[in-house]
């Protein structure tokens, strides 16, 4: 792999750092765990290291690549595997369900390691047009604590709280930028997602992450400054009931109690 990999001409646009560690590669798929009859989905396979690896589970793999100079790996994949399919495109523009459609399958699994530039977009992405019973991902380090982040802490956002509302999220382990060629300038860690089947209950999810955001809109402000458009008196109730009031900031907020005061606003007292 090594050899092979030296003549290939890396574009740091699209962020290729392809990852050359056995251990963490089995790493990966030990923590992600696959059931049999699942289909999993691979964004930006690169040279097709994890790729086979996955295949070899004996599970549908269909991938999305967006450079197509790698297709001399990949396409060699495919031709040895039947249950093998590449699609070069760039997965964020992407119509995902209508290749979705082609399989049957008991459980979508999605597994990326994936550009720094690009993972929130990706994230967005497969969450909300996806949805996967699981989801492993590989990022940057700092991105991965702002994921896993609790409340009171610097890292806690609105992106924690969108994918901790629909997923639990633990970490399968550490990689450092020595495992990559070439050599990425930060360290990254292998999250997995799981689905939490519908823990938190909301009328309508976008007028939830919307308050969400807009209580995160501007860190240092407090929930007065940040939530004007809503009725401030109603948040205030809530918040008294809870012991905490309008000049808490977002940050301090649980997740469930982030549900409460959605479910409060939209109840008729
Ligand atoms: N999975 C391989 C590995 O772990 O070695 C490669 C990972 S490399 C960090 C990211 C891969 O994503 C590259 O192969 C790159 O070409 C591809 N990529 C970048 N942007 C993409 C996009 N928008 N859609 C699909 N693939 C993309």
């Amino acid at each position: 792999m090594v050899g092979k990999m030296e003549r290939f001409r890396h574009k740091k646009s699209l962020g290729q750092n392809f990852l050359n560690d056995k251990n963490i590669l089995n790493k990966i798929l030990v923590g992600t765990c696959i059931d049999p009859n699942s289909l999993i989905i691979e964004i930006g396979p690169g040279s097709g290291a994890l790729t086979e690896k996955l295949i070899e589970t004996n599970n549908n793999v269909l991938a999305f690549e967006i450079d197509t100079r790698l297709d001399i790996y990949l396409n060699k994949l495919e031709e040895k595997y039947s249950n093998f399919r590449v699609i070069y495109t760039d997965f964020l523009k992407a119509n995902i369900n209508e290749y979705l459609s082609k399989y049957e399958y008991s459980k979508l699994y999605v597994v990326a390691n994936i550009p720094y530039y690009i993972t929130s977009a990706i994230i967005n992405k497969v969450i909300d047009k996806l949805r996967p019973d699981c989801f492993t991902v590989m990022i940057q380090k700092e991105v991965g604590s702002r994921l896993m982040a609790k409340p009171n802490t610097r890292d806690y956002n609105s992106l924690s709280l969108y994918c901790q509302f629909y997923y639990d999220i633990s970490k399968i382990c550490d990689v450092s930028k020595n495992c990559f060629i070439p050599k990425p300038d930060v360290d990254s860690v292998v999250l997995k997602f799981n689905k939490n089947d519908n823990k938190f209950k909301v009328a309508d999810e976008n007028e939830f992450f919307s308050l969400v955001k807009s209580a995160f809109k501007q860190k240092r402000k407090n929930l007065r400054n940040n939530l004007k458009q809503y009725d401030l008196n109603k948040i205030d109730t809530f918040l008294n009931s809870i012991c905490k009031n309008l000049s808490y900031r977002a940050e301090q907020l649980s997740l469930d109690e982030f549900v409460s005061l959605y479910n409060f606003l939209n109840s008729e007292n």
